[in-house]
């Protein structure tokens, strides 16, 4: 597992270099944000080690078994006595109610969702705090996905909601370089609609669950949304030529 520290207190941690998690000093340890595919828990304990700081909580940005599943391993190491914060639409599908909510699309839930036994001690809902992190809502890629914006220098922590593999790309949008994260995003057009709330929060330093982090990233971001709206509106228009 390969250490970066992004900022004074991010530090991203790489997994067979495209899975990243990232570990936040706070006051009182740390807060770890995903936790990579299984069999990652050794490894990321050594780092918190590295890091000289007990890991207090783990947030997930959303369910999918690339960011959820070295939890349950890490959990049963630190012997319950963390804290486990998910989101709450989220936790839902985990639990296997893949049902929708009024209005959202009817697509396909895809991606892994692995089996996780731990139960979240806290829903995540948009607006919540997490030490200096602000939960921000950011459905698409996952009906329940959500980034975390640092309040200390408005470092993003974006999950799958916008990824930096293979150049800067918005959930739901192909990259051949790296289709893995549009491969398993839920609504495209939903997700290039957060894409854009997420740009209007002006981040400092982007951190995506995988691609490298990314220091002052709206250029980037701008051209990632430009691309994704001509995407989804070519995707719209052979849906219309499709059905009349
Ligand atoms: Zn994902």
């Amino acid at each position: 597992m390969r250490l970066r520290q992004l900022t004074d207190t991010i530090t991203q941690a790489t997994r067979l270099r495209f899975m990243n998690a990232y570990f936040v000093r706070e006051d009182d340890g740390l807060t770890l944000v995903d936790t990579t595919a299984s069999g990652a828990a050794p490894a990321l304990l050594r780092a918190a080690e590295t890091l000289g700081a007990p890991i207090r909580r783990i947030v997930l940005t959303h369910g999918h078994g690339d960011h959820v599943g070295s939890l349950d391993a890490l959990c049963a190491a630190l012997s319950g006595e963390v804290e486990v914060l998910m989101p709450e639409r989220d936790a839902r599908i985990l639990a296997g109610d893949t049902s929708r909510d009024h209005g959202e699309s009817s697509a396909e839930v895809k991606g892994g969702w692995p089996t996780v036994t731990t139960t979240p001690g806290v829903l995540l809902v948009p607006g919540d705090r997490v030490g200096s992190l602000e939960v921000i809502a950011s459905p698409g890629h996952t009906p329940g996905h959500v980034a975390l914006l640092s309040h200390r220098d408005r470092a993003l922590i974006c999950g799958d909601a916008l990824h930096t593999a293979g150049g800067t790309t918005v959930a739901g949008v192909r990259n051949w370089r790296f289709p893995l994260v549009a491969m398993a995003t839920w609504d495209a057009q939903r997700a290039l609609q957060s894409a854009c709330e997420l740009r209007a929060l002006e981040p400092t330093l982007l951190a995506p669950g995988h691609g490298r982090g990314l220091a002052h990233p709206l250029a980037a971001i701008d051209r990632a949304i430009d691309r994704a709206s001509s995407s989804t509106s070519g995707e719209r228009r052979r849906v219309r030529s499709a059905s009349s």
